[in-house]
């Protein structure tokens, strides 16, 4: 490995860590073509971390060829159950190392550093591990025709698999991209966020050390300008993006206009979570306040608009609003911390913008709307009642720590409200009425309803949108799908046939 990119970051705690900045391609890093790099940002004190090496176009031709090369001489060719075993020893490493790239995570992104480490590091983990599982267990089926013919499908990678992943959960959802693809076979180019490239170029290192060939997995820092060259290229063979809808948009139809690449779109949302009156009103507010403020409100599924039985929802209110006081805000390093900074000056400047337009068309600011402290981007949780559907802080993704609160009187009136929106990712149910969990689940148009929960995941559900929150399904053998291709081969069997 050759050093000349090594950095080495001193962290809030007086910790050192070493961390390799370039670009990550044929298991080396090395410098951008045109030795461009960019600063990465501390969000908690708004100073710079570092720089990184930053991808153009000829930097990712570099990473499509080794790619290209890994796939069809190596990786494909490499039996299911020695793929396995690198994914594996990959979760190995990371379990080894849990506390530097949980550290890195933080840094980087502000979240805070004991949830990094007990929530975000551990998934990731058991994704390499779930779909290590898989490796071996990829395979078509016998399709019976008629007697003097044998067909069967096979169940082929793709090619190469380009991933373009957001900031807010860097090192899982580079889990959630990479190892479903690699378990089919494929090998893959991944792009970090422009924000958060430190914790994905640690895992690099890891990958080398856990054996994977040359080629097999490239990681490349860069902006978007970067992941529109990955979108366009004519070599790759998918892409798998998280983010934005509008942006996802714009990757379905370069892939359209380019090469016909598959898309798998995990997108934005604006998730309802619907409270009854015959809930257990604790559990409602616990997991509907953990689905408000988790990550500072910077997820997908975030419940940002919640509905409650009007007989219960005085008694909601209060409960929710004393938790959401309760919130322990400020350095993500410092313990017992649940809510750190935005990721960016231009999120937090989106964020406050949300608010000043929530409170100009109306709604009422029940607490929080302003900055938290002096420095970095910490804004206070946020909440607005007396809200209706057309209001723009009742449609758009805020991508904060923003909810809002409405009451609601009849179960299709909640219904009829809960769908009025563009996306389609997640929604959630409190009720202990079997009747009227199983018809919500049902009349709700999103690609996952928790019931008495919300925001539990495993590496082996499906998970997708609905409507403009994305296009196939991640996880779950369902990521099996989506990273393959079948081939059918149908044999002639009758003995005259030559
Ligand atoms: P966010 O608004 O949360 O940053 P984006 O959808 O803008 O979400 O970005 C998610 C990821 O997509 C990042 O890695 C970003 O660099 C990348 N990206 C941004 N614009 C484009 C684009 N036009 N084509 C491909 N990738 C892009």
């Amino acid at each position: 490995m050759g050093n000349s990119n090594e950095e080495t970051l001193t962290l809030p705690t007086g910790k050192t860590i070493k961390i390799q900045t370039g670009l990550f391609i044929d298991n080396e890093f090395v410098e951008s073509v045109d030795g461009k790099r960019f600063v990465t940002i501390d969000p908690s004190t708004e100073g710079v971390i570092t720089t990184v090496a930053e991808a153009s176009s000829k930097d990712v031709d570099l990473a499509v060829e080794a790619a290209t090369k890994a796939f069809s001489n190596v990786w494909c060719h490499i039996d299911g159950k020695e793929r396995g075993k690198l994914l594996n020893k990959l979760a190995d490493l990371m379990e080894r190392n849990l506390d530097d790239l949980a550290a890195l995570e933080t840094l980087d992104n502000g979240k805070a550093f004991s949830i990094t480490k007990t929530i975000d590091l551990p998934e990731a983990i058991r994704c390499y591990r779930y779909f290590a599982g898989w490796c071996d267990k990829v395979h078509g089926k016998v399709i019976e025709t008629q007697n003097d013919k044998f067909c069967y499908t096979r169940n082929e990678p793709l090619g190469v698999c380009g991933a373009i992943v957001p900031w807010n959960f860097p090192i899982s959802l580079m889990a959630n991209k990479i190892a479903p693809a690699l378990a089919c076979g494929n090998t893959v180019i991944l792009k970090t966020a422009e924000q958060t490239p430190l914790s994905s170029l640690k895992v690099a290192e890891l990958c080398k050390e856990a054996g994977f060939p040359k080629g097999v997995i490239n990681v490349l820092s860069g902006f978007g300008s970067t992941g529109t060259v990955m979108a366009n290229h004519m070599k790759i063979d998918m892409i798998t993006f998280t983010g934005s809808t509008e942006v996802g948009k714009s990757i379905q139809k370069a892939a359209a206009e380019s090469n016909l690449k598959r898309v798998l779109l995990e997108l934005g949302g604006k998730s309802p979570s619907i409270i009854f009156a015959d809930s257990n009103l604790d559990t409602a507010v616990k997991f509907t306040f953990n689905g408000s403020f988790f990550n500072h409100g910077q997820f997908c599924v975030a419940a940002t608009r919640i509905y409650v039985e009007e007989h219960v929802y005085d008694e909601f209110l209060k409960k929710f609003k004393t938790d959401a006081e309760a919130i322990k805000i400020g350095n993500p390093f410092e313990s017992k911390i649940y809510q750190g900074p935005q990721i960016s000056r231009k999120q937090f400047d989106r964020i406050m913008s949300y608010i000043k337009t929530g409170k100009e068309e109306g709604a009422t600011l029940l607490m929080g709307g302003e900055r938290h402290g002096e420095r970095g981007f910490y804004i206070k949780p946020t909440i607005f009642t007396d809200v209706i559907e057309n209001m723009t802080i009742m449609q758009d993704e805020i991508f904060g720590p923003v909810t809002c609160i409405a009451k609601f009187k009849t179960i299709d009136e909640v219904i009829e409200k809960a769908n009025l929106t563009k996306y389609g990712l997640a929604a959630a149910v409190f009720t202990n009425n079997i009747i009227k969990a199983v018809k919500l689940s049902k009349e709700i148009k999103a690609g996952t309803v928790w019931v008495n929960q919300y925001m539990e995941g495993d590496s082996s559900l499906p998970f997708g949108g609905y409507k403009q929150s994305g296009i196939g399904r991640e996880m779950g053998k369902y990521a099996l799908r989506e990273h393959t291709q079948v081939k059918t081969v149908q044999i002639n069997l009758e003995t005259n046939c030559n």
